[in-house]
């Protein structure tokens, strides 16, 4: 059971504001609530937060931030952004939840980068397919990993406590409203906190092979590419206090990470030529719908899958660290002519022949040719708790669960309802956007006198 009724529960110490996961969603979800006047705690379950954050390049979408205006983008606007994100879901997205991340998202990295300092920049280049406008803001890195690291240099200079090794099992509740946790620490030992606000910022349930069997049939098995602490336990304690929950079914996937090597390859292979081919040296779909519309498809054609470029590719690839890596390792194969490579790879070498010269890609892959084998990867579940633009959990009846708050992967997506609807960065527009508005709701609660 993962609530526990308990009206008289003697806590060993009640903060006001409680924020479940040190991810994005929820270091910034304490932040804001620090701004807003409230004392906060955020558990964590690892011993050094990382989360899918880290995992991530990091790269966040804002429109009107001040780093946008600066490189000359004056142009966007909130509109021009949800209907990007509209266009790629399929207009699937809770308009008025859209409406209230991509208003919100400009201002949240303007106070991140005004307020607490972090170093973002906005991204060089030409937008992401997808995006009208160049919106992509990332740490000068592209890392997530530097980006989880300035969050937590930002929640220190605040002085945030920032419990680690504090896993959440359990919420006492009273009725509909929560009063406290149970943390578990790793010697098996408990704590119980009392609150008068709970952020779920404990990201989806990627990590928990029985939920993506259950609500992501087509990716079950699939390699799982996140964080592996994410277990789904916000969704399963709001459902056990009658939540709701929205985009089940909705995933950010990848079809292209070298395996056994769990390294991904970048898509832009497969944009500028490159080709998939199955284990009978087939195609078996158009690479240009995209990496996480594939994920599903790639998965299908079971762990013989290659990714075919030829040297033109491969040596302008070799510049990218991950790529390198994957030379290093001894995941790419040559081959002189198409022959020498099937031979390779252990394809017949007349399909895979006739694959190559009718591929009709453009450019055309032209001898000597590489191979990576690569699956098919699940990387972020979408799909969560439902909640309103004000980040409070809704019940199925649409009524607020009376102070309970969710953002980022706990919470419903904006990428449709499938693994086709996920545009660039939808990730952490909603963990940061959300983080901030859960955090400051999370402390008007708190902070407004009866
Ligand atoms: C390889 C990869 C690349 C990506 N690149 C991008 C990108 O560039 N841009 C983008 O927008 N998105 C990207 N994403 C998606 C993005 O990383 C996620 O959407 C985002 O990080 C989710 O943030 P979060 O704070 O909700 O969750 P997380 O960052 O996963 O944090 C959740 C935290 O909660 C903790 N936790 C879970 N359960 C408990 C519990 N019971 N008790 C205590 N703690 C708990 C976990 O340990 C974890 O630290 C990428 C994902 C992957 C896997």
């Amino acid at each position: 059971m993962c609530l526990v009724d308990g009206p008289h529960i003697d806590f060993d110490i009640t903060v006001p504001v409680v924020v479940i996961g040190g991810g994005a969603c929820g270091l910034v979800a304490a932040l804001s609530a620090h701004d807003h006047g409230a004392e906060v705690v955020v558990l964590e379950r690892d011993s050094l937060p990382r989360g899918s954050t880290a995992l991530s390049s990091g790269m966040i979408t804002a429109c009107g931030t001040a780093l946008q205006k600066s490189a000359g983008i004056t142009d966007d606007n909130s509109e021009l952004f949800a209907h990007d994100i509209q266009a790629k879901a399929g207009g699937k997205v809770n308009p008025d939840l859209l409406k209230a991340i991509c208003s919100g998202a400009g201002p949240t990295i303007d106070w991140l980068v005004a307020v607490h300092n972090l170093n973002l920049v906005l991204v060089d280049g030409p937008p992401y397919p997808g995006h009208s406008r160049q919106r992509t803001h990332a740490p000068p890195t592209n890392s997530g990993s530097d980006l989880m690291a300035d969050l937590l240099r930002a929640v220190e200079a605040a002085d945030i406590d920032v419990m680690t090794n504090a896993t959440v099992n359990k919420l006492f509740v009273e009725g509909e409203r929560v009063s406290g946790v149970l943390i578990e620490r790793p010697d098996g030992s408990t704590e119980r906190l009392g609150c008068g606000a709970l952020v779920l910022a404990s990201s989806g349930f990627g990590g928990n092979p029985d939920m993506v069997a259950s609500y992501l049939p087509e990716m079950a098995g699939a390699i799982y590419f996140g964080h592996e602490g994410n277990k789904g336990e916000a969704v399963r304690w709001g459902q056990a206090l009658g939540a709701a929950c929205d985009d089940m079914g909705s995933f950010q996937g990848h079809g292209s990470v070298a395996t056994p090597h769990a390294i991904t390859v970048s898509w832009a292979l497969l944009n500028s030529g490159g080709i998939l081919v199955n284990a009978m040296g087939n195609r078996f779909c158009d690479e240009s719908l995209g990496a996480s519309e594939l994920a599903a498809t790639v998965c299908q054609q079971g762990r013989n899958v290659w990714s075919i470029i030829d040297k033109r590719l491969h040596d302008g690839a070799l510049r990218f660290p991950d790529f390198k890596a994957l030379e290093q390792l001894g995941a790419i194969k040559s081959g002189a002519t198409a022959a020498d490579l099937a031979h390779a790879c252990k394809l017949p070498v007349d399909v895979f022949e006739a694959t190559l010269a009718t591929a009709g890609k453009s450019p055309s892959l032209t001898a000597p040719y590489y191979a990576i084998r690569v699956t098919g990867a699940l990387l972020q579940t979408q799909g969560g708790l439902t909640i309103d633009s004000n980040a409070r959990i809704l019940r199925s009846d649409g009524v607020a669960l009376p102070n309970l708050f969710a953002g980022g992967g706990a919470a419903q997506g904006i990428s449709g309802s499938d693994g086709t609807g996920y545009l660039s960065c939808n990730g952490l527009l909603s963990a940061v956007t959300l983080g901030r508005i859960a955090g400051r709701e999370a402390a008007r609660q708190v902070t407004v006198s009866p």
